[in-house]
C-alpha cells in the first residue's frame, strides 16, 4: 500500500477522540471527533483499506485526497491530516458543523429568493477557484455542498473530480459515466466528455432546485432523465423571479461553450455580472453573514 505523504501527518487515531457518528456506507465511515491536544473538533473519514484494494477504489481515494489538499478556499472543505493504520486510512477534514445544503432545501421546501442568490453566488466564487486550479468537480449537487458553523459552504467529495491532465493517474478513465444522474451535463451524455464548462450545467441545476425544491430533469426513470437532458426539456415556473429564470437558462444551455461563464461568453466576470447577482459583495462574500433560511 502506497504512503499518503501530501499532506502533514504526525497525528494518529489516538489523538482523537470519537464524539458521533455522522455518516457510513459501503467505503467509508465518516465520524465527528475531537482532537485531544487542541480540543478542534474535526470530520475523519476512515476508509478500510482491504476493501479498496479488492474493489480498486484506491486510485479514486488518493485522488480525492491528492485534489483536496491542494485547494486552499474557504468554500471547500479542508484536509488537514492524514494517517493510517494496518487496516484503515484517515483522512482528517473541518468539519461543517450544519451538514449539507440539501437538507435545508428540504426543510424549507425551497429557499427564500435572498439565501438562493446568496448560495448561488458563493458557488459561482468556489467554481472559479475551481476553474483558475483546472479542476472539475463534476459531481456538485446540493448533498455535496455542507454548510459550516457559520453557514457558509464547504464544498466536499472530490471523488469523481477531472484534474489536469498533467496529474492524471494512468488508470483513471475519462469517459466514464461520473456524477449523479440528475445533474449530469448532456455532453457527458453524448460526448462522454466532461469539460470546464460542466459544473456550470450543475450550477444550474441547483439554482432551480434552490429556488423550487425540485431539481430541473427529473423523472422516474435514469433513462428519462437523461433524454429530459440531452433535449433540455425542462420548464420554470411562470412565478420564479425573472432574472434567476434568465440566469438558469443561460446556464442550462446544451453546448457547454455557450454557457454563460463559460471563456466563449466572458468567462466568470460576465456570470458574476448577471442581473440575479446584483448587490452581491464579491471580495468579501465568505465573511458577510448568510441571510437566514428560516
Ligand atoms: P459519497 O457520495 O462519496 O458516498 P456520502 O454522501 O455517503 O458520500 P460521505 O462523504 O461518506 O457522504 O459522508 C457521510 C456523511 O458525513 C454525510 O452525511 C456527509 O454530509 C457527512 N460529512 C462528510 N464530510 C463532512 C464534513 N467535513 N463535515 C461534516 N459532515 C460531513
Amino acid at each position: 500500500m502506497e504512503k499518503f505523504t501530501s499532506v502533514p501527518n504526525k497525528k494518529g487515531p489516538d489523538d482523537f477522540m470519537v464524539a458521533k457518528l455522522l455518516g457510513e456506507d459501503e467505503e467509508s465511515t465518516v465520524v465527528l471527533a475531537q482532537d485531544v491536544s487542541s480540543g478542534k473538533y474535526y470530520a475523519i473519514k476512515i476508509l478500510d483499506q482491504e476493501k479498496l484494494s479488492q474493489e480498486d477504489k484506491l486510485s479514486q481515494v488518493k485522488k480525492e485526497q491528492h485534489v483536496i489538499s491542494r485547494l486552499e478556499h474557504p468554500f471547500f472543505v479542508k484536509l488537514h491530516y492524514t494517517f493510517e493504520d494496518e487496516k484503515r486510512l484517515y483522512f482528517v477534514l473541518s468539519y461543517a458543523k450544519n451538514g449539507e445544503l440539501l437538507s435545508y432545501i428540504e426543510a424549507n421546501t425551497y429557499l427564500p429568493l435572498e439565501c438562493a442568490k446568496f448560495y448561488s453566488a458563493e458557488i459561482v466564487l468556489a467554481l472559479e477557484y475551481l476553474y483558475g486550479m483546472h479542476i472539475i468537480h463534476r459531481d456538485l449537487k446540493p448533498e455535496n455542498i455542507l454548510l459550516t458553523d457559520d453557514m457558509h459552504i464547504q464544498i466536499t467529495d472530490f471523488g469523481t473530480a477531472k484534474l489536469p491532465p498533467e496529474n492524471r493517474t494512468n488508470s483513471e478513465r475519462t469517459t466514464s459515466f461520473v456524477g449523479t444522474a440528475e445533474y449530469v451535463p448532456p455532453e457527458l451524455l453524448t460526448t462522454k466528455r466532461s469539460c470546464a464548462s460542466s459544473d456550470l450545467w450543475a450550477l444550474g441545476c441547483i439554482v432551480y432546485q434552490m429556488l423550487t425544491g425540485k431539481t430541473p430533469f427529473h423523472d422516474d426513470s435514469e433513462y428519462f432523465v437523461f433524454q429530459k437532458i440531452v433535449s433540455r426539456d425542462f420548464k420554470c415556473p411562470p412565478a420564479m423571479n425573472e432574472d434567476a429564470q434568465d440566469l438558469i437558462g443561460k446556464l442550462l444551455v446544451v453546448d457547454p461553450d455557450d454557457r454563460l461563464g463559460s471563456a466563449r461568453q466572458g468567462g466568470f466576470d460576465r456570470l458574476k455580472a448577471h442581473p440575479f447577482f446584483r448587490g452581491i459583495n464579491w471580495q468579501n462574500l465568505h465573511k458577510e453573514t448568510p441571510p437566514m433560511m428560516h
